[in-house]
């Protein structure tokens, strides 16, 4: 098979959760290798929601059950992928808050700061009582099977022209194991239908708060007005096609 053919390094990944929320199945740091000409000429077929999927499997050489990987270890996978395929340096478009001039700025994805697992975070499943209805919750971080799950149950959606925009109530649903004093079924409609606007973004802190994941902010001066401000790292589309520089 091309994976033990040596065309090219396998290079470490450390995972930002240190394999601690795998049982010893996915281990703290996976071998990761570079996108060929021959991956691109192969996704260039595939739809963009199982792009990431493919290339994450395609590229890691541990045989692990990449469905069982954490938000935050995948992003890391996907940013060492970019950094070993087309250097550190990642460029994106953003647009300056003070005078609304819009350029190109750039993050060296080789130093991103990156939150790691520590034993203080302690293990899922956790406990979470939400502040104003002091409903108690069951709480678990979402994993690539998650993201899959969503997706396909979105594609089903389109195909019968239902609701598109679920993902993050179905995410919801999965990752919130349980509520004291309800079944399944209601736990999922009271996710759905009544949940304070306020104490989902209680959940969403809790789980980012647990998450170990690299930080995707990056710092920006705007050339124009020097104001400087702090932006999202966008992983959009363009992530993975690499434009030459003009002159390069
Ligand atoms: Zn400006």
């Amino acid at each position: 098979m091309t994976k033990n053919l040596t065309f090219f390094d396998w290079h470490p990944c450390p995972l930002p959760s240190k394999g601690a929320y795998y049982d010893g199945a996915i281990p703290d740091t996976l071998q990761v290798r570079p996108l060929l000409w021959k991956d691109e000429r192969r996704f260039e077929a595939m739809p963009d929601d199982k792009f990431i999927a493919s290339l994450i499997s395609t590229m890691v050489k541990d045989e692990i059950d990449f469905n069982e990987l954490l938000t935050g270890d995948r992003i890391t996978i996907l940013l060492k992928i970019r950094e070993i395929s087309f250097g550190p340096e990642y460029q994106f478009p953003t647009a300056c808050p003070s005078c609304a001039q819009r350029f190109h700025t750039s993050v060296d994805l080789s130093n991103l700061r990156m939150l790691f697992y520590s034993e203080a975070d302690g293990q899922e499943p956790w406990d979470l009582v939400l502040p104003r209805t002091e409903r108690e919750l069951k709480i678990r971080l979402p994993r690539a099977k998650d993201d899959e799950a969503v997706l396909d149950r979105r594609r089903e959606e389109l195909k019968s022209g239902g609701d598109v925009d679920l993902a993050d109530v179905e995410m919801l649903k999965r990752y919130v194991l349980e509520i004291k004093g309800m079944d399944e079924k209601t736990k999922n409609l009271f996710l759905e239908e009544g949940l304070l606007s306020m104490e989902y973004a209680t959940i969403i802190k809790f789980v980012n708060d647990k998450m170990p994941a690299p930080v995707l902010r990056s710092e920006v001066f705007c050339p124009s007005c020097k104001y400087e401000f702090e932006t999202g790292i966008p992983l959009g589309v363009d992530f993975f096609r690499y434009v030459p520089a003009k002159g390069a």
